[in-house]
Parts: C-alpha cells; sequence; structure tokens
C-alpha cells in the first residue's frame, strides 16, 4: 500500500500569497496504534528535515510490502512560514517575525479544560476514559480561533497530532549533541526511545513553562492522572522532543543513522512489522531538566570556549570566558564563566558573539539546582 500524500493549505496572509503542509500518511486511516511525527517547527533546525526524509524512504518501502501496522503520519516540514523567513540572506526560523513569538511555545494548553470537561466523564473503562479525553481534545481545537496563519498552522498540525499515541517533535539545538526531552510519567517507558537514538542527556521536565508541541499531548494525561487517581487514566499519547545535535550537523551519515533509528523505534513500538535488531546500549540514564544550568552570558562580548561537547564538568569549573574585545585594559578583557552543576556539558553557542543574559551553554546533571526554578525553557 502506498503512502497517501496531503496538501493541507494554510490561512493566506495576503493576496496572492498561500502557503501549505504535506502530510505523509501509512497504513489504514484510523488504525491503531497511531503515531504522529513531525520535523523542524523551528526552520531553521534543520537535521530533523534530513532525518525526516531518510524515515519517509524506510517507511516508503515497509508501506511497498504491507509492513504497517497502525497508522503513521508524518510531516517532514512542519514550518513553512518559518522557512520562508530571510533577513539579508540568513534563514530566521526560531521565531515568527509577524510577533507570533517563538513557534515552539504557546502551543494550546488545554490541561485545564480538559480537567473540567472531562472529569465528570470518568469512570471505571480505560478504553473510555481515553476515548473522552481525546473527544475533549477535539473539541478544544474545534473552539480555537482562526485569524492568523501562524494560528491556522499550530492548529493544522495540533489536528493531525491530537489523538495519537505517540507524537515526536524533531528539532535539534545550536552546537549539541544528541538529546531528548519528555515529561517525567513517561519515564522509563521511554528508555526504548533514549538508547534508540543515542540520546546523550535524556531530561525529564514537568511542565518546562513554555508549552512546547510535545508537552500539549502528554500534559493533559499526566495532569488527569494526578488530579482522579482512582480513575484508571494511562499515559496515553507518549510524546517527546528529540534534539537531533547542532543546526549545523545536517550530514546524510548522521540523518540516515537518524531515520533508521526512529525507523527501528516505531517498529519495536508495533506500528511496523519486523523484528529490529537488539537495542542499542543506552548512552545516559534520565536526568531532571532543573538539574540542567543553561549559563547565561554576564555581559555582552566574544565566547572562547574552555571545555568541549561531551566533558563531564564540576560545579565552579570554568566553561568559557566572555571577552571583551573593546576593553582599555587588555588584562581586564576577559571574565570567566563558570557552570552551577557537576554533569555533562551537551551543548554550546554556535555563535560565539553574545549579547547580555543569551545562553552559551547548558549542563546536564542528575540533582536539582535551586535557581532552576518555575520556568525551565529559555527562549
Ligand atoms: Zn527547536
Amino acid at each position: 500500500m502506498t503512502p497517501s500524500v496531503t496538501r493541507i493549505p494554510l490561512l493566506s496572509p495576503a493576496p496572492g500569497t498561500e502557503r501549505h503542509i504535506i502530510a505523509r500518511r501509512y497504513g489504514e486511516p484510523g488504525a491503531r496504534p497511531k503515531a504522529y511525527l513531525q520535523a523542524s517547527v523551528h526552520a531553521d533546525e534543520l537535521p530533523g528535515m534530513l532525518a525526516a526524509h531518510h524515515l519517509a524512504r524506510l517507511l516508503d518501502e515497509a508501506a511497498g510490502e504491507d509492513r504497517i501496522l497502525g497508522e503513521i503520519v508524518l510531516v517532514p516540514v512542519a514550518n513553512p512560514i518559518g522557512l520562508a523567513q530571510r533577513i539579508n540572506g540568513n534563514l530566521i526560523g526560531r521565531y515568527e517575525l509577524d510577533g507570533g513569538g517563538n513557534f515552539n511555545r504557546n502551543w494550546p494548553n488545554s490541561v485545564e479544560t480538559v480537567i473540567e470537561r472531562v472529569g465528570p466523564q470518568l469512570g471505571a473503562n480505560v478504553d473510555e476514559n481515553v476515548k473522552a479525553v481525546r473527544r475533549t481534545l477535539q473539541q478544544i481545537l474545534s473552539e480555537q480561533p482562526l485569524t492568523t496563519e501562524l494560528a491556522s498552522l499550530k492548529l493544522t498540525l495540533s489536528r493531525l497530532a491530537f489523538d495519537a499515541d505517540l507524537v515526536l517533535d524533531l528539532h535539534c539545538d545550536s552546537d549539541a549533541l544528541m538529546h531528548l526531552y519528555m515529561v517525567p510519567q513517561l519515564w522509563p517507558a521511554g528508555a526504548d526511545l533514549s538508547a534508540e537514538i543515542g540520546s546523550r542527556a535524556t531530561m525529564l521536565s514537568e511542565p518546562s513553562g513554555g508549552d512546547p508541541f510535545d508537552e500539549t499531548w502528554s500534559a493533559p494525561w499526566a495532569a488527569l492522572q494526578t488530579r482522579f487517581p482512582s480513575k484508571p487514566i494511562p499515559m496515553a499519547c507518549f510524546s517527546a522532543t528529540i534534539e537531533f545535535r547542532g543546526q549545523s550537523d545536517v550530514e546524510d551519515h548522521l540523518a540516515a543513522h537518524d531515520g533508521g533509528a526512529l525507523f527501528r523505534f516505531l517498529q519495536r513500538r508495533g506500528f511496523i512489522a519486523g523484528d529490529p535488531p537488539p537495542l542499542p546500549e543506552p548512552q545516559c540514564d534520565a536526568t531532571p531538566f532543573s538539574g540542567v544550568d543553561i549559563i547565561k552570558s554576564p555581559g555582552s562580548g566574544l565566547i572562547a570556549y574552555k571545555r568541549r561537547l561531551g566533558e563531564r564538568v564540576k560545579a565552579g569549573d570554568i566553561i568559557a570566558d566572555l571577552v571583551d574585545p573593546m576593553a582599555e585594559n587588555s588584562s581586564e578583557a576577559r571574565r570567566p564563566i563558570a557552570t552551577r552543576a557537576d554533569g555533562l556539558l551537551f551543548r554550546r553557542r554556535r555563535t560565539r558573539f553574545v549579547r547580555t543574559g543569551e545562553s552559551i551553554a547548558k549542563i546536564a546533571g542528575k540533582a536539582p539546582l535551586e535557581h532552576r526554578r518555575g520556568k525551565l525553557l529559555d527562549d
């Protein structure tokens, strides 16, 4: 059975202009389990897009051999708005230039509405409870105002994802090792994904405070479990954000590995027939997102790193010097920047000029940090 490719138009932002997304659908519509994967909501994070291309080739082959067991929906380019944003030759894919903010923040947070509406409907039957939650999510989506192109993009992607058993959002960081985010309720169930993709830092966050896409689909189930402990409510959507290394890591050999890993993960989870090889050895255990030191620059200047990606560091270690190239006294031009965490340096900044408050590094530690409270995601 060949995949069906659906072209879904977005709300036109101006006469003569219309963008669309493409959804590649594999398997019988409505079959279970359902997986939804999308790449590059941050449109300048391209490794996931290339991984999705490799995954599509494998899925096409599996579909040709009738090996798709459930339904798989793949959106290989999730953000055509961002992909078309350029300033002086540079792709600007993280924030919407029309004032919509960070493309992966402020997805519809339906947690309180779901609790309010589904609470009275919950009973002793787990399948009926799952159906009631999905019906309510669908209803909430149908009430979303559709006033801008960005709103129509978010609604279009949400409609494809809301009832999936598995949601994977494919991103990357600036200059980074492979890493992974999910809510704590999905661990250790998510250890297979972490090992399969070769995650070097897998972080559990509840909630991260920015309403990213992945949490939109896992958070309602976690919240319902907490609010109604006597009712049978599963984590019926496994959702995660995969960070496919850094923005420059757009290479066929990496993407072929990553597309293959996604394919094998889908196989292990029962979406595709066949026997995957044994799961690779995990490269990390999960750690709390509140244990990640996101180091902010104390001033503006050049960043001269002292530590490389993949190094294990201790609290107090100098990660980089901030260099003021205009300092009158050159002996005072450098300010050392230390970390407050013991852990793995898994992310640095690709652009080596920073302004005050911009993050220059991320260190994944095991222990929650005193200064990491409230909103955990940086923008
Ligand atoms: Zn991203």
